[in-house]
């Protein structure tokens, strides 16, 4: 076997390789993408050793929380792209689209009986590492879980990070040799063809192959919520490429500058296609290091935890990486480190104290769900990033901020803001359900942060954001025009799922 980056992989189990199987396996659940996957290129080099077909198995589930029609049209865009590099390269691909919720079970089991060994993605939120465990202790074959989120392994690192700081420290010290372990850019490009995968008939049947173009698929009669509609955002690879091209040629030089400005003018755009595996952080530092002729020996000796100068780039490169691989990475590392992520027990302890000490101060507006959902507040430019939340399913990092640190400010406890936050990012962004939406929505309430003074009425030592003060700081005339109005959407739901 080629060496493979140790901290990567990991077994699900004890079984070794049957060599009686008559194909390798890939489960593509998280890493939706053929370019800079470690966790194809992995599958592919079993494939190799044992002398066997790969077969790649890309499901989509009706029945996880939040399924709507705008997720489904992002992911089924990934899956044309798939099939298409797939097909470029002879591998057996089948990408599945369950009808109705439980429809799927059993599919990925059928699958298994045949095969010598199954690899599948390791990711560390969501309903995924519940699936996938379910699974590989049901199976009796090899199956190998493939971490492809982030540069750094999240394996590489054994404790959990309270402060960003300590954790870019962590990075400057550790994240060097990672770099010399880039996954092939072309996985795809090193599988020798091996004979031809003949499904059995039964599983053909019974979880038939997306016959239609994914493109041409109407979503109605999927039961799934059709009132959060599709966006104009195209999914898959090759929007995603096709957007960092443009960052790199247009947008990468003002980074510092533009990065704040609320139109989403100034920043990659790509959070929704990492969030989905559309693309991946070692495409973008491999695209975006080239661009600056950066190697490895620019990296600065000492770590000092510092935001600039580390990486030896230039400004807006430094300020890119940060959040692509500082604050990224740093959300992976919580969802790894802790179950409890989601939790509001998993808050810091001086802020739960505060957040306490608070809870019963008078709230001068207090909304329900409904109020939110509809953005129908009393302040105008919070209706407006929940509209173009609602509406486009993207927000900007800046108006996000104040659009949690309000949810917090007029809700009846901190506890109950946290699921209204939760569930409105999950419900809408097309970027939700990841480590980031939970790094995002709990800085909001403290996590990664430190007190700030003066102690205020419910925010407590909480830091506090105010949307007179992000008017006076933002360009928001333009915003406010654009997202004025109606959402336009059938019905909001009225109560928080449990
Ligand atoms: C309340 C709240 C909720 C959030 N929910 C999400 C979410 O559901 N999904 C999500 O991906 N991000 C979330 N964020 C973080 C941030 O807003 C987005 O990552 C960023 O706006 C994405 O835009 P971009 O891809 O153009 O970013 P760019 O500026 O181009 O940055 C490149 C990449 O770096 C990462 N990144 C950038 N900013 C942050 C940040 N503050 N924290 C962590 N990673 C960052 C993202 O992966 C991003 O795609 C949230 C922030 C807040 C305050």
């Amino acid at each position: 076997m080629r060496a493979f980056p140790s901290f990567r992989v990991r077994d699900a189990n004890r079984y070794d390789a049957d060599p009686q199987g008559e194909y390798v396996l890939y489960w593509m659940i998280a890493s939706r993408r053929t370019r800079f996957n470690f966790g194809l290129q992995r599958a592919i080099d079993w494939a190799r050793v044992l002398a066997k077909p790969l077969l790649v198995i890309e499901p989509l589930s009706c029945n996880y929380r939040w399924a709507c029609d705008r997720f489904h049209r992002f992911i089924l865009d990934g899956m044309i792209d798939n099939h298409r590099n797939f097909a470029r390269h002879n591998i057996a691909y089948h990408s599945y689209l369950e009808p109705h919720g439980g429809a799927g079970d059993g599919l990925i089991g059928a699958l298994t009986k045949r095969a010598a060994v199954v690899v599948t993605d390791d990711y560390p939120t969501f309903f995924l590492p519940r699936i996938v465990g379910r699974f590989s202790r049901t199976i009796e074959k090899k199956c190998e879980l493939v971490d492809s989120n982030g540069l750094l392994p999240v394996a590489a690192a054994t404790k959990c990070f309270a402060r960003a700081f300590d954790f870019r420290r962590f990075l400057q010290k550790h994240l060097k040799p990672h770099l010399l372990e880039f996954p092939d850019a072309e996985p795809l490009s090193t599988y020798d063809p091996q004979s031809a995968i003949s499904l059995d008939p039964q599983i053909l049947k019974r979880w038939p192959q997306l016959a239609q173009d994914p493109g041409e698929i109407s979503l109605k009669e999927f039961p799934i919520d059709h009132s959060v509609a599709t966006t104009s955002t195209a999914g898959g690879s090759a929007a995603a490429e096709s957007l960092l091209h443009t960052f790199l040629g247009e947008r990468l030089e003002h980074y510092v500058s533009r990065r704040n400005l609320p139109e989403d003018s100034g920043t990659t755009g790509l959070s929704p296609y990492l969030h989905f595996g559309h693309i991946s952080t070692h495409e973008i530092f491999h695209r975006v290091t080239e661009c600056g002729h950066w190697q490895i020996q620019h990296l600065a000796e000492t770590a000092t935890g510092g935001r600039n100068g580390w990486w030896g780039c230039d400004e807006n490169t430094e300020a890119l990486l940060d959040q692509l691989i500082t604050w990224r990475e740093l959300g992976f590392n919580m969802c790894h480190q802790r179950s409890d992520y989601a939790r509001y027990r998993s808050l810091p302890a001086w802020a739960q104290q505060t957040l306490g000490e608070h809870a019963k101060d008078p709230r001068p507006f207090c909304y329900e769900l409904a109020e939110f959902d509809g953005a129908t507040t009393h302040d105008p430019l919070w209706n407006a990033i929940q509209r173009q939340l609602v509406n486009s399913g993207r927000v900007h990092n800046y108006l996000r901020m104040l659009w949690g640190k309000k949810i917090l400010e007029w809700s009846s406890s901190p506890q109950r803001a946290l699921r209204i936050m939760i569930h409105l990012n999950n419900k809408y962004a097309l970027d939700g359900r990841d480590p980031n939406s939970y790094s995002g929505i709990f800085w909001t309430l403290g996590r990664y942060d430190r007190a700030w003074g003066p102690e205020r009425p419910i925010f407590g030592k909480i830091r506090y954001m105010s949307s007179e003060n992000t008017a006076r700081k933002l360009p928001l005339r333009g915003y406010l025009e654009k997202w004025q109005g109606e959402i336009s959407l059938s019905h909001h739901q009225l109560t928080l799922p449990e």
